[in-house]
């Protein structure tokens, strides 16, 4: 099927094609007609796919005829996060060029007030992150019932976000004859039961299994020990062939912790999370899209839709609590027909993670020496056991009053343990990472940790740090 059979009009086409499309994916082949025709649209896709063409490019057409009025938006876009927004409006720019459509970015973090001016001339399009329309409707800025077309992008991210509050709260104030097109990755049950209530006979178009992971993506698994995980991902973006990767970190706080890191490793890379000022944000992706920096560190939030061109890995330094953001972050590599390569590092506490996920994308993770994640989790086991020991670290720290050199010792066989399982899936299997020659690059840059038993016996457990109390006779210190 080719752009020319959907229904679209000669400049929409000339603008697809000028983007350099040939041929519509499955979900803008199975969406664009419908939505030309008025019908609300239930859309079960991942990012990725080519969803957002499927909406935008028939709602240029749409929304060609008529004009907008002060403060009155003829449609609505709702987004859970400003990047998501910001790449929802790029899209209209790219396949608008040849209409006059007016539209505004209406996201948090950015002044309010340069926003309401551009209310005030009237918008075709609106994109919003909830509480920031919220914010504008209160005010007075915006009235909502003039609205058309409705788009809910990412339903079941803004489930997660916390969000469905606002956005039921926001469908309110629209007209209800109007235009839904809802889309999500996943239909939870609260999803659907929103999808019931705001969607009028919609055509339902499944583009994928819902919680498949892209087939242009490689993935694999490296178990670590939490306090490998650092040194195991800078082997790993050593030894690959990274030209730029985005690195997911599930907490905020380990975005800015991780960066550091890499950057005292001299790696070119930057931070990217909800924390951070919007203008902050919107240049730290510039740099990233124009190469200033080959490697992103981000949390679900900040990443979730990004659209990178040419992305070539993703390294889950954390797993994803959630399964279903599995699917999302490594769906940021291999678009648009390339093919790429998602890494995960997972420490023994994160095993239940890793698990869900498998059950989720119904397949096991290959191990980077090919094992399958099921299968290596018997092989994981001994290692398991050390992590464990490692989860209890905070309690060992805690000050005990005559233990410490008893502990240290304790620790000396368990840390070499833990090099040992760090080391077991690091073989390489001619799949495009090459862990083991950037673990023994890594050991020798380290100065030969890694040596041997009798060699990490004299040097692993103190280094140069071994504590003073420790070079004194034993009466002296036991007493
Ligand atoms: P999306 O799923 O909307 O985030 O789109 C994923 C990527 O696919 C984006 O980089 C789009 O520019 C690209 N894309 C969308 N439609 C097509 C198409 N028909 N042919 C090739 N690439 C496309």
């Amino acid at each position: 099927m080719s752009f020319d059979d959907l229904g679209l009009g000669p400049e929409t086409l000339r603008a697809v094609a000028e983007a350099g499309y040939t041929e519509p994916t499955p979900i803008q082949q199975q969406a664009i007609p419908y939505v030309l025709m008025g019908r609300d649209i239930l859309g079960c896709a991942q990012t990725g796919t080519g969803k957002t063409a499927s909406f935008t490019l028939p709602m240029i057409e749409i929304l060609d005829a008529g004009r907008a009025k002060a403060r009155m938006p003829r449609s609505l876009i709702l987004t859970p996060t400003r990047e998501l927004a910001a790449q929802i409006a790029g899209n209209f720019e790219t396949y608008g060029k040849y209409h006059k459509l007016t539209k505004a970015l209406i996201i948090g973090g950015e002044s309010i007030v340069a926003q309401g001016q551009l209310l005030d001339r009237g918008v075709d399009v609106l994109i919003a992150t909830p509480g920031r329309l919220i914010d504008h409707f209160q005010r007075g800025g915006v009235l909502l019932n003039d609205v058309k077309i409705l788009v809910i992008d990412e339903a079941d991210r803004m489930l997660d976000m916390g969000f469905i509050p606002d956005v039921e709260r926001i469908v309110t104030f629209l007209p209800k004859i109007r235009q839904t097109l809802f889309f999500s990755a996943t239909f939870p049950r609260e999803i659907r039961r929103l999808a019931d209530s705001f969607l009028m006979n919609p055509k339902e178009i499944h583009v994928t299994p819902k919680t498949s992971a892209a087939e242009t993506v490689d993935h694999f698994l490296v178990r670590t020990a939490p306090a490998k995980k650092s040194d195991v991902l800078c082997d790993l973006l050593r030894g690959q062939s990274v030209k730029s990767a985005l690195i997911f970190c599930n907490r905020k706080r380990d975005v800015d912790v991780l960066a550091s890191s890499l950057r005292r490793h001299k790696f070119c890379v930057g931070a990217l999370h909800g924390d951070m000022a919007q203008p902050a944000r919107t240049a730290m992706l510039e740099s990233f899209k124009n190469g200033d920096i080959n490697l992103l560190v981000a949390t679900d939030v900040a990443g979730r839709g990004l659209d990178i061109v040419g992305l070539s890995h993703v390294f889950n330094f954390d797993v994803p609590t959630h399964a279903e953001d599995y699917v999302h972050r490594i769906g940021r590599t291999g678009r648009a027909g390339l093919r790429g390569c998602a890494i995960t590092l997972a420490t023994g506490e994160e095993r239940k993670y890793v698990a869900a996920i498998t059950r989720l994308i119904g397949q096991d993770i290959p191990g980077l020496d090919g094992a399958a994640s099921g299968d290596d989790a018997h092989d994981a086991e001994p290692s398991e056991g050390k992590q464990t020991a490692v989860t209890t670290e905070p309690e060992a720290k805690r000050p005990r009053a005559n233990a410490r050199p008893r502990t240290r010792r304790e620790r000396r066989p368990r840390t070499q343990a833990r090099d040992t399982a760090k080391d077991k899936p690091k073989a390489a299997n001619g799949a495009p990472p090459q862990p083991q020659a950037a673990k023994q690059e890594h050991a020798r840059s380290k100065g030969g940790r890694s040596q041997g038993r009798a060699g990490a016996k004299q040097v692993v457990a103190f280094g140069d740090n071994m504590p003073a109390f420790l070079r004194q006779p034993a009466s002296k210190t036991t007493s």
